[in-house]
């Protein structure tokens, strides 16, 4: 994924046309789309092929079984025409080895969860996140998802997993994150949904938000 405005829209709407309309708003501000469960569940997995159209696009399933079914998991969503695909890393290597393994041969995208951005994180996935960056690392997986709720755990991973791997962030403006602050440590995207689609103007929320972040990119 090429950087060039460092957002990254997060289109958890259930409605296609709504979908659509927000897409063709925003294309011009962000670099991809990340959708997920909310959307595909509700439109069908041909949403991710319309929506490529606009952006590359970030399947956002949070892949998290045995190294097979993960394949097999990945090499659906990339012919249905992802770029890039969000897996869970708490299964272990060889889950993460098969995803990464399917990607490199299709030229695609693995990023792989770190901690979420979500209180609740703290619970339990805060405890492994530094372990599941440096096997990230270790697999050569393209990046991590670290939350911009918590910039300092951001930059902690970024210590772990070097400059080789990106890290892609999402928890900016809904769950209080600020874009510039994250970026500055050490985060290459912003991950941004309702801040943007529930936005009057979502054109102009992610022109804000490419415009706070611009000199630190
Ligand atoms: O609406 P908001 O900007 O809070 O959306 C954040 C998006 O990032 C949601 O799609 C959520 O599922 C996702 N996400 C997250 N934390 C992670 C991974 C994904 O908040 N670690």
């Amino acid at each position: 994924m090429e950087r060039k405005t460092g957002l990254i829209l997060a289109l958890d709407v259930t409605d296609r046309l709504e979908a659509v309309e927000i897409s063709e708003k925003v294309a011009g501000y962000v670099d991809a789309i990340k959708i997920g469960y909310p959307l595909v569940l509700s439109t069908g997995m041909d949403m991710i092929s319309q929506l490529s159209k606009f952006a590359p696009i970030i399947a956002d399933f949070k892949v998290a079984d045995i190294p097979n079914t993960n394949r097999l998991i990945c090499e659906q969503v990339f012919k249905a025409g992802a770029d890039a695909v969000i897996v869970q890393g708490f299964t272990g290597h060889d889950s993460l080895e098969a995803a990464v393994k399917l990607a490199k041969e299709e030229n695609k995208d693995i990023y792989v969860v770190t901690e979420m951005s979500h209180p609740g994180a703290l619970d339990f996935m805060q405890q492994v996140g530094e372990g599941i960056a440096k096997m990230a690392a270790d697999a050569k997986a393209s990046g991590v998802v670290a939350p911009a709720t918590r910039p300092e755990r951001v930059a902690e991973i970024r210590k772990i997993i070097g400059n080789d791997l990106s890290i892609i962030s999402p928890g900016v403006g809904a769950q209080g994150g600020s874009a510039s602050d994250v970026i500055k440590a050490g985060a290459d995207w912003v991950i941004v949904g309702r801040a943007i689609y529930q936005a009057e103007d979502p054109a102009m929320a992610a022109k804000k938000l490419v415009d706070e972040m611009k000199e630190f990119i």
